[in-house]
């Protein structure tokens, strides 16, 4: 049976888009790398300065691993203050993601000393 991706509504065979949404229909529940839709994980959590949260998912990105920082999606209106920042992986990044960050927030500690 074919169905509609967006609003997953399903349709007779020979029925090629959606009525409600327009869309092409699709036959298979096909893995989307929609980010919303996986299930993540968080691998930092600190009331951390900006640049060191755009650090750390710079770092992230660089390595292929998709990340979303909370505080951009608006949890956090108040400044930083209040809300610890937060930056999610996919679940299957997050041990190499983990990895990451330790390695980057041990050197950072080096630096200072
Ligand atoms: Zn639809």
């Amino acid at each position: 049976m074919p169905f509609c991706p967006k609003c997953n509504a399903e349709y007779f065979e020979g029925v090629r888009m959606c009525a409600d949404c327009g869309v092409e229909l699709v036959r298979d529940l096909l893995p989307k790398p929609d980010f919303s839709q996986e299930k993540t994980t968080v691998v930092f959590e600190a009331f951390a300065q900006d640049y060191l949260i755009g650090m750390i998912k710079g770092l992230l990105e660089t390595n292929g691993i998709k990340c979303l920082v909370f505080d951009e999606i608006g949890t956090d209106c108040l400044g930083g203050f209040q809300t610890p920042k937060r930056i999610s992986v996919l679940e299957k990044d997050a041990p190499r993601a983990k990895e990451i960050i330790d390695v980057y927030l041990q050197e950072v500690e080096v630096e200072k000393k």
